[in-house]
């Protein structure tokens, strides 16, 4: 099949080298000149645990394809999916639909012969709607079809899950849209399930599954203070309640709160959409609220040892909103740094992956080190904010000689607290 992908970002790009991997014939079309440039010459433009070998395989192959010009993309295309940001508005924090808009807007002059527009964006229900008048309105001879595809795969296992989806989920309101889908999703079948759904449905799904594990993560974070104040053991509890199968062991790891580009911004999305319509959505708007106040919560136990000290220095291991990406977007480490920062404090960063991405948001508020031990030279406190593998096995003594005094608080429970404590530092973790 002939696949056009607008927009190459987290989404586009993985699933347009995963659609390539699987045979079909794909050009990504972005209108970041850079990014394509990039991609052109071969260099990716985000990481992936396994993204870089297939991709260079099927550009080799010659089933891989770039480029700036949305006439490429979609003149020859049997598909288009759109996978173009929604974020949030900054002001309503409803979805910005911006970008859907214009690049539909742009696609509709270039159509040929029957075409489906699926849209992976993450969308507010009606947009299939509203995709479909904006390309009538264009090109009244187009002939299409607007069909709901969302994306459910997670930053750093993206290419794991575009192979090993939980489940596809397709919201076609036509039966010849239906039918080339699910062509597409042929090598899929018998290996996870492929939901037919109304378009309206599908576009619900996503906001309705994003809105669930954030207050799934909200609930253990909660419940983590709750461990706290009373005795109890965090791990225990969650090992507890996740045996369960009607409650499900995934999503129960207590942390500094929910962050990244999907869960911020689909909860709110999904408040914005439930007031409009008149729908309580009271879990929803409480998770969101406890979350932002959670990040600030956390800043707030670093100052507290901090402050104990005269012009503190903070060393910080971790940056991106989890391990295996280097996206900083909603990062809880972002936010526990940029509150850090209102205070009387210098921080000194180390991430793997994401340097890069956190100094376009902050600059030179940070010192940036060369690596953890680096990171934690002169330092007064030492917080450990994503969970990248590498800090579960930090040689302590190392750690404990480049620093100025010996505290370190561990919002994602990488150490084990006797190795720290018997290392010498005051050590505090979650829900312990
Ligand atoms: P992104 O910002 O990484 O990528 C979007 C890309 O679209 C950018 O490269 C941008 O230059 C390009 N673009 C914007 N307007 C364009 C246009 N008119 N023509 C061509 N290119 C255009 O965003 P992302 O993280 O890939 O997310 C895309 C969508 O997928 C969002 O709606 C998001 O909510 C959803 N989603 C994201 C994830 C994730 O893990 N990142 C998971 C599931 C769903």
């Amino acid at each position: 099949m002939k696949i056009g992908i607008v927009g190459t970002g987290y989404v586009g790009l993985p699933s347009g080298v995963g659609f390539a991997e699987l045979g079909n014939d794909v050009i990504c079309v972005d209108n970041n000149p850079e990014k394509i440039a990039a991609l052109q010459e071969g260099k990716l433009t985000i990481f992936e645990d396994g993204l870089h070998e297939m991709f260079v395989k099927n550009v080799k192959s010659g089933r891989l394809k770039f480029t700036t010009s949305m006439k490429e993309g979609v003149e020859n295309a049997d598909i288009v999916i759109i996978a173009v940001g929604t974020p949030p508005h900054p002001e309503t924090k409803e979805a910005d639909m911006q970008y859907i808009y214009a690049a539909a807007k742009e696609m509709a002059q270039y159509l040929r012969g029957y075409t489906v527009i699926a849209n992976k964006s993450t969308v507010p229900v009606g947009t299939g709607d509203e995709v479909e008048k904006i390309i009538r309105e264009q090109n009244p001879n187009a002939d299409f079809d607007v069909v709901s595809l969302p994306e459910f795969l997670r930053e750093g296992f993206a290419i794991y899950d575009f192979f090993n989806p939980d489940r596809i989920v397709i919201g076609a309101n036509s039966e010849r849209a239906k039918a080339l889908l699910q062509n597409l999703y042929a090598p899929f079948n018998g290996k996870t399930q492929i939901l037919n759904v109304k378009r309206r449905s599908s576009e619900t799904i996503k906001y309705a599954s994003n809105a669930f594990l954030a207050m799934k993560i909200h609930y253990i974070n909660e419940m983590a203070n709750f461990c706290e104040k009373a005795g109890a053991d965090i791990y225990e509890v969650a090992k507890g309640m996740g045996t369960d199968s009607r409650i499900g062991k995934r999503f129960l790891n207590p942390g500094p709160g929910y962050g990244g580009s999907c869960f911020p911004k689909d909860t709110n999305a999904m408040a914005f959409m439930a007031r409009k319509f008149g729908v309580n959505l009271n879990l929803i708007e409480t998770a969101i609220k406890g979350n932002d106040e959670r990040k600030i919560e956390m800043a707030d136990r670093v100052l507290e040892v901090a402050k104990k000290y005269s012009q503190a220095k903070v060393a910080v291991l971790g940056l991106a909103f989890k391990n295996g990406t280097d996206d900083c977007r909603e990062s809880p480490a972002m936010q526990i740094v940029c509150e850090l920062l209102k205070h009387d404090v210098s921080l000194r960063v180390y991430d793997p992956k994401a340097m890069e991405n956190a100094c376009k948001l902050v600059g030179d508020k940070l010192e940036y080190a060369n690596d953890e031990y680096d990171a934690a030279k002169g330092a007064d406190v030492l917080v450990i904010l994503t969970e990248w593998g590498q800090f579960a096995d930090l040689d302590l003594l190392r750690i404990r000689g480049a620093m100025r005094h010996y505290n370190i608080i561990d919002l994602r429970n990488m150490l084990k607290s006797d190795d720290a404590r018997n290392a010498g530092f005051n050590y505090q973790c979650i829900g312990l």
